[in-house]
């Protein structure tokens, strides 16, 4: 990370003097903090401070809260969606008799993530955790020119690590919320805001000209199911099966046992068990069957498996042989 920490002083200073006023950023009471970083999970926040004032005139502390009946708990809620946050905000304000001040304490409040806690415990209590949500992803992407995939656990925990490592361990909690607030209104996710950007100098993604391609989301591969069957024919001990030759396959080589489309004319017997085997984005179910044969067809032979050490069979083969061993 270098130098990367010498942002902190532009940052701050241009969070004091650009931070929107929102009804939250004026206390430092944990409540306060925990009930709107709860709303504001999955919602706007120009939809948040009418539901969060609003809440905190009929709900002004803990006790009252934990002390509501459900249906007026849902009634203010009504409207912000996500019903199971206010439940989980009233089982957890009658958890305690007094907030958790500490991080691994207010994370085991129901319906509390990392980034909660981490939000709670470094605004309301001033404890070093750094935030991580969107908004610091992408800031944090394009500082470092990272263009890991923000959706692999891997890139969040570099992420999380350089968020560590670039916290202003004198005021965590403002710090965590410049960083979002960059994020928020000028580091934005199509058109960032370079110009008017307070710490534009150390961007490397902006100093390499790729702000605008980080973050990288990959979009994930829809696995596709496919059913297919394979048939085990033995005779004299031995199992007809055919070689890939095709050398465009990267199976080329290795021995296979018939499918039904290879063999029509086969007699289908019983299932000796079935397997799933995955293929970057296929998911297959094989059912293996017995089967007879009349004629072998050209290109198929008996294979002697006991002693095919010398064989290359493939592995959907090997697995379909096994569940003769299960039978
Ligand atoms: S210079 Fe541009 S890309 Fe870099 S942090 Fe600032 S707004 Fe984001």
């Amino acid at each position: 990370m270098t130098s990367l920490y010498r942002l902190r002083k532009p940052l701050l200073k241009w969070y004091e003097s650009a931070a929107r006023e929102l009804p939250w950023r004026q206390t430092r009471e944990p409540y306060r903090i925990w009930v709107s970083e709860i709303m504001l999970q999955q919602t706007r926040v120009a939809a948040v401070i009418p539901y969060y004032e609003r809440f905190l005139a009929r709900f002004p502390d803990a006790a009252a809260l934990a002390a509501a009946p459900e249906a007026e708990l849902l009634a203010m809620w009504s409207g912000l969606g996500y019903y199971s946050r206010a439940r989980n905000l009233q089982k957890a304000a009658q958890s305690f008799e007094k907030f958790p001040s500490d991080y691994e304490a207010i994370l085991k409040l129901p319906g509390v993530g990392p980034y909660t806690a981490a939000a709670v415990a470094s605004i309301a209590f001033g404890l070093p955790h750094a935030v991580l949500d969107g908004n610091v992803m992408r800031v944090i992407a394009r500082l470092t020119c990272d263009s890991g995939d923000i959706q692999s656990s891997k890139t969040r925990d570099r992420m999380q690590q350089v968020a560590a490592e670039l916290l202003d361990p004198a005021q965590p909690g403002v710090f965590n919320q410049a960083m979002m607030e960059l994020g928020a209104t000028i580091c934005l996710p199509r058109e960032p805001k370079c110009g008017e950007c307070p710490v534009a100098k150390f961007c490397q993604g902006r100093q390499a000209g790729k702000e605008k391609e980080l973050p990288v989301k990959l979009r994930k591969m829809k696995m596709q199911q496919i059913d297919r069957q394979v048939l085990i024919i033995e005779c004299d001990g031995k199992v007809l099966m055919w070689k890939r030759t095709d050398a465009a396959e990267k199976l080329v080589g290795f021995w296979e046992l018939p499918e039904p489309h290879h063999l029509p004319r086969a007699r289908i017997g019983e299932r000796t068990g079935t397997f799933r085997h995955a293929i970057t984005n296929h998911n297959y179910t094989f059912d293996v069957f017995r089967a007879n044969v009349t004629n072998v067809p050209k290109g198929f032979v008996y294979i002697n498996i006991s002693d095919s050490g010398g064989i290359p069979i493939s592995t959907t083969a090997r697995k379909a042989l096994q569940t003769l061993a299960s039978e």
